[in-house]
């Protein structure tokens, strides 16, 4: 059997290797459009902060992908799939047959079409690339503007202020991480990292980028000008579906997938960012690698379903520990607040039908497995939801 999995990042890698394990008589390929060898996407924080060179960002050297049975094509974009005949093209016109193809895009940065976007010194924040573009546009002295503030915005500017440049985070809405963080976290937030030299602009929208052959600035909504020699775009991301909506397959906002991860032909499996399963793309690592075990096994003939779980976000980079998980905006909710302005520390449960059903943690993240799973399981609350705030020692006791 040929199988041929389009994309290398951690969803498609991870599948590559347990379907090489599983089928040992199986050709498998992994292709990908980045030149590099796979390397760890979540940790480009560190490569942007210098804690870390491209070398220790690889999580497969090629002998290891060799040793495991996979043939490894980098700089492989595909661009076109075939589907009678059971072919996927390369970008530069190669045919590689397969008999099952598993689909691994993953997201792109989306990109503001706005005046001046294009102009030199304007980048994303995505891939090992976009990095590199940035710590060789990053000027100690000089100024930066991200424009989002959300999770990975602030990675970013965080990335660049450790760099020595003087940031301003430019962002719609009233607080940061407004999708994991409520607004009494989200000023804490802001305190914090405003004491590390980050400014923001909140709320507030970008209407062009300035500059003649390259970016000086940003023109705000209100018509104010915050200049900077480098523009992070960090508004979201896309699901990469070009390919197969071209090729004809179901797409939602992603790539429409059933439980076992087949797509709307069965010889194709999608899996990671770029799939959509019951309406909902994930935008999460842990959830990409378990879908790609869960392919890797249907494709060896098991009988098996992915279910999603609560989703869990932590902010990594800010010097304070900040965890969301569940739904922070449930309509109807009831919350239970614990602050401790001392310490820095703000809690927030949210409650409905006797049940926890999201979370906050600001400051002290200690108790986050806890509340993780009091969320995925749904596990009633009963006479113990008085001591939910402080914590599995106290509920234990209780028990
Ligand atoms: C800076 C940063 C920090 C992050 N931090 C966290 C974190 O702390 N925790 C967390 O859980 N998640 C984090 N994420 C998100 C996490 O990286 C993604 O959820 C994860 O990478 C998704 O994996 P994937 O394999 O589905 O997609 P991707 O990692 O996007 O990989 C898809 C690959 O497919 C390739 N590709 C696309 N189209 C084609 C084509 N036509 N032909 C060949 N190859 C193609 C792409 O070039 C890419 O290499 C972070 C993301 C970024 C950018």
């Amino acid at each position: 059997m040929r199988i041929l999995v389009v994309g290398a990042g951690p969803a498609g890698t991870r599948c590559a290797l347990r379907l090489a394990e599983s089928l040992p008589a199986a050709r498998v390929t992994l292709a990908g459009a980045e030149a590099a060898l796979p390397y760890d996407r979540v940790a480009l924080s560190k490569l942007l902060t210098g804690e870390a060179e491209v070398a220790g960002l690889i999580t497969h050297p090629l002998a290891a992908l060799r040793g495991a049975g996979i043939a490894y094509r980098p700089a492989t974009p595909i661009a076109a799939i075939d589907r009678a005949a059971g072919a996927a093209v390369t970008a530069r016109g190669e045919a590689l047959r397969y008999d099952r193809l598993v689909l691994a895009t993953g997201s792109a940065a989306i990109r503001l079409n706005l005046p001046g976007a294009a102009l030199p010194g304007v980048v994303a924040y995505r891939t090992l690339e976009d990095v590199q573009a940035i710590r060789r546009a990053a000027i100690q002295g000089a100024r930066a503007v991200v424009i989002g503030g959300g999770l990975l915005g602030l990675e970013a500017a965080v990335g660049l202020a450790a760099r020595g440049m003087k940031v301003t985070v430019v962002h719609a809405v009233g607080w940061p991480m407004e999708r994991q963080l409520d607004a009494t976290a989200g000023e804490l937030l802001t305190r914090r990292l405003g004491l590390r030299g980050i400014a923001f602009a909140m709320p507030a929208s970008t209407v062009a980028i300035e500059g003649a052959t390259r970016a000086t600035g940003v023109r705000l909504s209100d018509g104010s000008l915050v200049p900077a020699s480098l523009v992070v775009m960090a508004v979201g991301i896309r699901p990469q579906v070009t390919l197969a909506e071209a090729a004809g397959l179901a797409i939602g906002r992603g790539i429409q997938v059933d439980d076992a991860m087949r797509t709307s032909d069965p010889a194709i499996t999608a899996i990671g960012e770029c799939a959509e399963h019951r309406g909902r793309c994930i935008g999460l690592v842990a959830p990409a690698l378990e879908q790609a075990e869960i392919a890797a096994r249907a494709i060896a003939g098991e009988a098996v379903a992915w279910a999603p779980r609560a989703d869990a976000a932590a902010l990594k980079v800010s010097g304070t520990a900040v965890w969301s998980a569940g739904d922070i905006a449930a309509a109807n909710a009831e919350s239970i607040v614990l602050r401790d302005e001392a310490a820095e520390s703000y809690r927030r449960l949210l409650l409905r039908d006797d049940r926890l059903i999201g979370a906050v943690l600001y400051g002290d993240t200690a108790d986050a497995g806890f509340y993780l799973d009091l969320i995925a399981s749904g596990r009633a609350l009963g006479g113990r939801r008085q001591l939910l705030a402080f914590g599995p020692a106290h509920w234990r006791e209780a028990a």
